[in-house]
C-alpha cells in the first residue's frame, strides 16, 4: 500500500515544488519580516497579502515529539516505530513544522536536539522531513 502523497493547491504549490527540488521554502512577509508556516494567503502579524517565498536554512530543533508504535494507516506499518515531531525552525522563535524525524537513533531524539531537513520521495513529490543533525567535524 502506498503512502499518501501531497495534493498541492495554489497556496502551497511553492512549498511542494521546493521540496521536490530538495529545498525547504517558506513564505516571509516583506513588510514585517515575519515567516509563516504552513503556507497562507496573508501575514498573520500585519495582514499583508503580499508574501515572498524564501529558502529556509533547513535547520531547527525538536520542540516536541512522540513515537508511533501502531500504524493507524497500514501504509506506514513498515516504518514502525516512527517519530512524529514538532520542529522549531532556526529562522524564527515559534516557527514550527509538524514532521517526522527519520534516519535517526530513536534513543538520541530529545526535545531541543538539533535537526536538519531531509526529503522523502513520495510519488512525484517529496515530503520535508528532519533527521538529527550530523555532528560537525572541527
Ligand atoms: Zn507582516
Amino acid at each position: 500500500m502506498n503512502k499518501p502523497e501531497p495534493v498541492p493547491d495554489e497556496v502551497s504549490l511553492h512549498y511542494w515544488e521546493g521540496a521536490r527540488q530538495g529545498s525547504l521554502l517558506l513564505q516571509r512577509c516583506p513588510a514585517c519580516r515575519f515567516y509563516l508556516h504552513p503556507p497562507g494567503v496573508a501575514c498573520p502579524r500585519c495582514l499583508s497579502d503580499s508574501l515572498d517565498v524564501v529558502p529556509a536554512c533547513g535547520r531547527g530543533t525538536v520542540y516536541a515529539f512522540t513515537v508511533a508504535r501502531q500504524a493507524f494507516d497500514p501504509a506506514f506499518a513498515d516504518d514502525l516505530p516512527y517519530v512524529l515531531a514538532l520542529v522549531e525552525l532556526d529562522e524564527q522563535p515559534g516557527l514550527r513544522m509538524v514532521t517526522n524525524i527519520i534516519d535517526s537513533e530513536l534513543s538520541e531524539i530529545t526535545a531541543g536536539a538539533p535537526v536538519e531537513a531531509t526529503f522523502e520521495q513520495r510519488g512525484e513529490w517529496s515530503i520535508p522531513q528532519f533527521r538529527l543533525a550530523q555532528r560537525r567535524v572541527r
